[in-house]
């Protein structure tokens, strides 16, 4: 994984098996004023609508997607996951009034259609498989819920992507979420806090996949990303894009 920045706008980018682009976007170079500075991407949130599309169209831009093909859901903390085609079209570019169907996961067997999920502390995930694409809205629930074991099923998962979230330095939890990831082994608590990027990537590891990329970046500790726990819930969302080349 590495970065890339084009027109002031910086991301992450990671490459699955030569035949996916992964992005993670950061708070940087967007129009957004605080506490949505800079690079706001969510529009669910107290910021400008304008503001917002405008941060789309330069992310979309600069990584170099189709924001009119974008595939995202109304994320809700779950497993459930929606194949592309089935959303909204203009969700990411021109969102009309109707949200999006509910979905933690995106899905797609078609070329150059970005799968998108938003994220700010909870971790984007993107999967590579022999039966297509995923990218997948990780937070504690959603693991808890099997969302990597689905989307891995369906699309036959062989790489992985794991972007910046939480890091195991910030995320104190308490005891109904320790015991979520007792059967993932020993090691992934310390003191009160979890390691949910491992926990990530040993969902990932059962699954199949023997090598996992990993930004390795707290957003909490790292302020060129929004955390919904540092900033007290009033704060942006970055993104997690990824396509089929
Ligand atoms: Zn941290």
């Amino acid at each position: 994984m590495k970065w890339r920045e084009k027109n002031g706008l910086p991301w992450l980018e990671a490459n699955l098996a030569g035949e996916a682009t992964v992005c993670f976007s950061s708070r940087i170079g967007g129009v957004s004023e605080k506490p949505f500075d800079s690079l706001n991407l969510g529009i669910l949130t107290e910021d400008r609508r304008l503001d917002v599309l405008e941060n789309r169209r330069r992310l979309a831009a600069a990584a170099g997607f189709d924001g009119d093909r974008v595939s995202m859901g109304r994320q809700v903390h779950g497993a459930g996951l929606s194949r592309a085609g089935q959303e909204i079209p203009g969700a990411y570019s021109a969102p009309g009034n109707e949200p999006p169907p509910e979905a933690d996961g995106q899905l797609t067997e078609e070329k150059l259609r970005p799968l998108l999920v938003l994220v700010a502390d909870c971790l984007p995930v993107a999967l590579l498989g022999d039966r297509g694409l995923g990218m997948l809205h990780c937070g504690w629930r959603g693991l808890a819920a099997g969302i990597i074991d689905q989307a891995a099923g369906k699309i036959g998962v062989r790489a992985a992507a794991i972007g910046p979230g939480i890091g195991p330095c910030c995320f104190e939890v308490g005891p109904e979420v320790e015991e979520a990831f007792t059967d993932l082994g020993p090691g992934l608590m310390n003191g009160r806090n979890l390691n949910l990027p491992e926990a990530a990537r040993r969902l990932l590891a059962r699954a199949g996949v023997e090598e996992v990329e990993s930004a390795g970046i707290c957003t909490y500790c790292d302020e060129r990303f929004f955390s919904h726990r540092r900033d007290d819930g009033k704060t942006g969302r970055q993104a997690g894009i990824a396509w089929l080349n």
